[in-house]
């Protein structure tokens, strides 16, 4: 299988070109792209609307983010015939908590003083990183060690998921979505947990911006709701429902990553479709107890660095799911000491009375 099915990794854009568009009110939108980290590539929207200036999303703050966002303001400004710099900013909306969408607010933060607005689920993600970092790193080493990964193996798997965040200085919000309303003068918020906690789908007449929600060219990455509330894919599916329902009208989605959507509800058909075929392959794969990291060898093939991370938090958001719903039982639990220390789960398929 391809992995880049499963990870939002080596996604390039089609080019690394500025483009503009505009929604049905003629709203301007310049599709910014970063080199976010080598091989990776994310975008930032610049937006101007009435008297606003709102950047959504502001990437890494890694690698040649800072550098693509300073020359990307000047380049659209210049295809917008304005003179924009990030103090005429006003607002900058950040999508989710994830840190090729927020990274870049350290850097952004010297720059200007745009109000900057989060969904409340994804605020400490921003101001207490270190302290979430540590949280999810020892529910990570736990849950690691039930997948069925040696020791070993887990600690390297810790090590990279905590490297990849080091550098970022926390900065102060200005505004959480929910306590203002979930708007933001003609931009509208809807919650769609389940990628990440406090993910939202920013809406401005007949565009969406759907962050990392939807995405055109993959499925984006689902983990199991233990690691972090409100993430997991029983989360997920809800929000795609939601969108569905909130997405009359919309012409246009602009994800954080790959290229624009025109039929947002066929593409939510496709991604639902890609999750309840996983979830019956899982089902047949488990007629034979496995534990999450043999299903996430035998289904996403062989991995390498934070990729073997990335599809065993996949495989194990799949194996949560069908679990709590009943579809699943653990073949060893005989295993299982009760004195804390964490046996490999075997997961086997109920068989259907
Ligand atoms: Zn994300
Ligand atoms: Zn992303």
């Amino acid at each position: 299988m391809d992995y880049s099915t499963v990870v939002n990794v080596h996604q390039k854009p089609q080019n690394h070109q500025i483009q503009l568009f505009e929604n049905g009110a003629g709203a301007r939108i310049a599709q910014l792209p970063l080199n976010a980290f080598p091989d990776f590539w994310a975008y930032a929207y610049l937006v101007l609307v009435d008297d606003y200036r709102v950047l959504i999303d502001a990437g890494s703050g890694f690698h040649k983010n800072n550098q693509h966002l300073e020359e990307g303001l000047d380049a659209a400004g210049e295809l917008l015939g304005e003179n924009l710099s990030f103090a005429d900013l006003t607002h900058i909306l950040i999508t989710h908590g994830h840190i090729d969408h927020f990274g870049g607010l350290s850097f952004l933060r010297q720059k200007t003083a745009a109000s900057i607005g989060v969904h409340e689920l994804d605020q400490h993600n921003l101001t207490h990183t270190e302290e979430r970092l540590a949280i999810i790193a020892q529910r990570l080493e736990r849950y690691l060690a039930e997948a069925g990964l040696e020791p070993e193996s887990a600690q390297k798997l810790i090590q990279i998921y905590k490297l990849t965040r080091l550098d970022y200085r926390p900065v102060n919000i200005d505004f959480t979505y929910e306590a203002t309303g979930m708007r933001l003068g003609p931009f509208e918020m809807l919650h769609v947990p389940g990628h990440c906690a406090g993910q939202v789908v920013i809406r401005l007449g007949d565009v969406l911006f759907s962050g990392d929600h939807i995405l055109s060219e993959i499925s984006p990455h689902q983990a199991p709701e233990r690691l972090s509330l409100f993430t997991g894919l029983s989360h997920y599916l809800q929000s795609l429902e939601s969108t569905r329902r909130w997405s009359e009208g919309i012409h246009l989605s602009l994800g954080g990553h790959y290229p624009p959507i025109t039929n947002l509800k066929a593409r939510i058909r496709e991604i639902q479709e890609i999750h309840s075929q996983r979830l019956a392959e899982f089902l047949e794969i488990l007629q034979e107890p496995h534990t999450v990291a043999e299903i996430s060898k035998k289904y996403f093939g062989e991995m390498h660095g934070y990729n073997i991370l990335l599809a065993l938090e996949e495989a194990g958001a799949h194996v949560e799911h069908l679990y709590e719903r009943g579809q699943l039982e653990i073949a060893n639990i005989d295993e299982i000491d009760n004195n804390g220390n964490p046996a490999p789960l075997r997961y086997r398929t109920i068989d259907k009375w």
